[in-house]
């Protein structure tokens, strides 16, 4: 994380020390660097510069106003999952004719929402989405733009919970499927069928099953040509991954390089989902140690950040690095295996296990590495915990750009009926 070194012995986003930081805001608190955004985005978009494409950020990774009004001024579109992430993308100033909207369950509210508001188009995971959207658009006297999502049954070799386009899983139309579904499209008077929709997991670390995926949807694409469907945008999905330990995950231009051939004669617009790679290393959750505790055969270092502010360990098992904000030149200090844990009362609350680290004072300050994708935006109030503040870096200034919850917050909304009084 080249925007993440320390300087001085003190570890730095850009040129802030993260101290600085916590000094002003607390911890725990997410820290972004504004340089890797843009240069994540930038290195995306400009892989792809041979071919017409549209690089549509998957909100969900990271979906702080801030970062997406950044990524909108580069151009990005936007890849929505829900109602509240259209609203999230218009309110960051992504233009609507750069959204596309995906997810197996949208409801009448959305769809609509979604056509009034005029975006791209629909990825349709299903022939009862595909008539509920008829309908609504019907209903409006609108026509929707859709593309389908195809599951093309690779093995995307990465956690089974962020694998989605195996035949077991609920994600999309399958591929014996299809041909039908666009048959069925077709028909339906309010659609117009615009594009081919895939994506197959996350955190993949492998070219091929990408590219695999991309040929089996090439073959359909021609097939539809055959009964005069002819596919304007095809929409690769994301899922690149990035290094959390000792991952080698492909460049964009190792996928521009494996992808280009296969597309260069399409006349269609690619149409690009990252989020993690993207936003994935542009961001460390700090935290601070409040306690040691030795069990007979266990060192816990007890943190102030949860499960609840980063679940990504608690859910997938998953691997982030945890480096001391004060490097730990003294190679006499201790070193520990440890369990790094927060303070919510479930035993799948931890941020590492069995971690060979530096065995860190009460009051010293950790960055959780890599944390800047599925952090936040996964974070929850559990525990009644306030969800933390998000920073945002740039240069040597900082800015806050979501302040830590109150305690009002916490209850916000609720009511106790008047019996109770
Ligand atoms: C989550 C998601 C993405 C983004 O995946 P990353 O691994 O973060 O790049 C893209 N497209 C769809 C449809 C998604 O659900």
């Amino acid at each position: 994380m080249p925007d993440f070194r320390y300087q001085d012995g003190e570890l730095h986003c850009e040129a802030v020390p993260l101290r600085a930081i916590a000094d002003k805001v607390g911890t725990p608190c997410y820290v972004y660097s504004h340089a890797t955004l843009l240069r994540q985005f930038r290195s995306f978009d400009s892989a792809f510069n041979e071919i017409p494409h549209l690089v549509a950020y998957a909100i969900k990774a990271n979906s702080n106003l801030a970062l997406l009004r950044l990524l909108a001024r580069e151009g990005a579109g936007a890849d929505i999952v829900s109602g509240g992430e259209l609203y999230r993308a218009l309110q960051a100033g992504i233009e609507p004719r750069r959204i596309v909207f995906a997810g197996v369950g949208k409801s009448d509210d959305e769809i609509r929402y979604a056509l009034k508001t005029d975006i791209l188009m629909f990825n349709v995971e299903s022939s009862a989405e595909l008539r509920a959207i008829d309908r609504v658009a019907g209903a409006m006297k609108m026509k929707a733009r859709v593309a389908l999502r195809i599951n093309p049954d690779i093995d995307p070799k990465t956690h089974p919970y962020i694998s989605t386009g195996l035949k077991k899983s609920k994600f999309g139309i399958s591929a014996e499927r299809a041909l039908e579904e666009f048959k069925l499209a077709t028909t339906l008077p309010h659609l117009e069928i615009v594009g081919v929709h895939k994506h197959i997991g996350s955190q993949l670390t492998q070219v091929s099953p990408f590219v695999d995926a991309l040929k089996k949807i090439l073959l359909l694409v021609e097939q539809l040509a055959g009964i005069g469907v002819r596919i304007r945008h095809l929409n690769v999905g994301g899922g690149l991954g990035i290094i959390y330990q000792d991952e080698t995950p492909p460049q964009p231009q190792d996928l521009a390089q494996a992808i280009a051939p296969l597309v260069k004669d399409l006349k269609c617009m690619l149409i690009f989902e990252p989020g993690r790679s993207i936003v994935g290393n542009a961001g460390v959750l700090v935290t601070k140690v409040l306690y040691h505790k030795a069990n007979p055969d266990k060192t816990f270092l007890i943190v102030d950040a949860a499960m609840n502010d980063l679940i990504r360990p608690a859910l997938y098992g998953a691997y982030h690095e945890i480096t001391p904000v004060r490097e730990a030149r003294d190679k006499l200090k201790k070193r520990v295996l440890a369990d790094v844990v927060g303070p919510v009362c479930e035993s799948g609350d931890f941020l590492a296990k069995d971690r060979m680290m530096p065995l860190s004072d009460p009051g010293e300050l950790l960055a959780v590495m890599s944390a800047g994708a599925y952090g936040f935006s996964m974070a929850s109030n559990y525990n009644s915990r306030p969800r933390v503040a998000e920073v945002l870096v740039r240069g040597g200034e900082f800015h806050v750009i979501r302040a830590r919850e109150e305690y009002a917050d916490l209850v916000r909304g609720e009511t106790i009926p008047a019996f109770l009084n």
